[in-house]
């Protein structure tokens, strides 16, 4: 196989697992970030490889919530007044794919990809020597407002594409979890699901490995990339292929590669950390009423969640993370101050599938971005995927190109 020059733009989890598989089957890979490696939302999330993550957002019931969304502060998806109009075109698009055929479309794809992320994620893991950073605990979704638990629509569409879950009640979730709240109803548990203990110790040894295998890295803000007699150029550098993996700011870079922009939106959300606080759970837990995860790591239990509309500036709304605070005692009442709070921001096209594929205009360009709520859960995947586009293993799936926007 001949060797190729190629730039891998964006260093999340998406942009480091795709160079790590290039650079191990052989290629010249240069990844580039304007921070460094793993430093964006790739290590603030919930932390749960959630291979049970259907359906997505886009459900038919979500017009009966709209106006709760809007002017509710306490829900779980929130738009900034301000941001609407800016919003409007995608949420539009969105709301156009809330219906039955979109949502059983959207789960099905997903599922393909989630059955394929577990197997991914160990063999990863084992290749960087980090097996003892991924555990399985399963996940529990519980509820304390009976009206909250998770639908018969949604139950249904899990089951039809083959996700093991099993109903729990509030005596059998409160053996497994003794110190959450005993008015929890009831819950939902996903036994085949894990969770990873420090996702920044994953990301620095991705890195590391990569670095390892002779990949090359540049701490800079790519703005403009030229396609000359057939090779892209960027700076002084000339590559064959190039890979754009920038998460929720991947948009100028399209506009600029394809002459259009896409419905690409920033659904914010926010973490806070209770330092040494681990003790009190064995399991990621969801509490679906307020749409947020208590996740334990080595070293905390971190809280993470809610949907935010409001676009991708870095100014922390504080109504959100004390959303998260009061959910987190509501949940365990032996949480009392948290340490750390964190911004980040998943990238979510609106029919809530990933763009992961050739670009339509020129052979030699890929795009991975648009993992919305699964990024961490399917990294790896997509990173596999591109490798083996570029190395002509596979061919593109429709369903996940970008075509489908431009
Ligand atoms: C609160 C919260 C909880 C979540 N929980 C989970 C979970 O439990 N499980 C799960 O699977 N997913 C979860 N997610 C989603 C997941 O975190 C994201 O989908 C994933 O991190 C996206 O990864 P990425 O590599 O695409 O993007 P990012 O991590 O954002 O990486 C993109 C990188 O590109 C760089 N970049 C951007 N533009 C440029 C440029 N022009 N030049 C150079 N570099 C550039 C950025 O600096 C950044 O480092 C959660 C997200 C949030 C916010």
């Amino acid at each position: 196989m001949t060797k190729k020059n190629i730039a891998v733009i964006g260093a999340g989890i998406v942009g480091l697992s795709t160079a790590y598989y290039l650079q191990s089957s052989l290629n010249k890979v240069t990844l580039y970030d304007q921070y460094d490696p793993g430093s964006g939302t790739s290590r603030g999330h919930a932390s749960v490889i959630a291979n049970y993550g259907i359906p997505a957002l886009n459900q038919n019931d979500v017009w009966k919530n709209l106006i709760k969304y809007l002017f509710y502060k306490n829900s779980p998806l929130s738009i900034k007044f301000s941001y609407l109009h800016k919003s409007l075109p995608w949420l539009i698009h969105f709301l156009r794919n809330c219906n039955s055929i979109s949502m059983n479309f959207t789960a099905e794809q997903t599922a393909n990809l989630l059955k394929k992320a577990l197997p991914t994620y160990q063999n990863l893991l084992n290749e960087i020597q980090a097996n003892d950073l991924i555990v399985n605990r399963g996940v529990l979704y519980v509820w304390i407002n009976e009206k909250e638990k998770p639908t018969k629509n949604q139950i249904k569409i899990r089951e039809k594409n083959n996700i093991e879950q099993i109903y729990l009640s509030k005596s059998e979730i409160l053996d497994l979890e003794p110190y959450l709240n005993p008015n929890i109803k009831g819950g939902w548990y996903f036994p085949k699901a894990h969770h990873t203990l420090n996702p920044d110790k994953i990301l620095s040894k991705i890195f590391i490995k990569f670095k390892e295998k002779n990949g090359q890295f540049i701490k800079e803000k790519i703005s403009h990339i030229s396609f000359i007699n057939q090779k892209f150029h960027i700076n002084s550098q000339t590559y064959d292929e190039v890979v754009i993996c920038c998460g929720a700011f991947s948009n100028t870079l399209v506009k600029q590669l394809e002459g259009k922009s896409i419905p690409l939106e920033t659904e914010r959300g926010y973490h806070l950390e209770f330092q040494d606080m681990q003790r009190f759970l064995s399991r990621p837990i969801c509490l679906v009423d307020s749409g947020m995860y208590l996740t334990p790591l080595d070293n905390c239990i971190r809280a993470a969640g809610t949907v935010e509309l409001a676009g991708n500036s870095n100014e922390i709304n504080y109504s959100r993370i004390n959303y998260i605070d009061r959910g987190s005692k509501r949940l365990i009442s032996e949480l009392k101050n948290y340490q750390k709070t964190w911004l980040g921001f998943r990238p979510t096209l609106p029919d809530c599938l990933p763009i992961i594929g050739k670009s339509p205009n020129h052979n030699n360009l890929y795009y991975a971005f648009g993992h919305n709520h699964l990024g961490w859960t399917l990294g790896p995947v997509t990173g596999k995927m591109i490798t083996k586009l570029i190395n002509k293993e596979e061919s593109d799936n429709q369903a996940y190109k970008i075509d489908r926007f431009l």
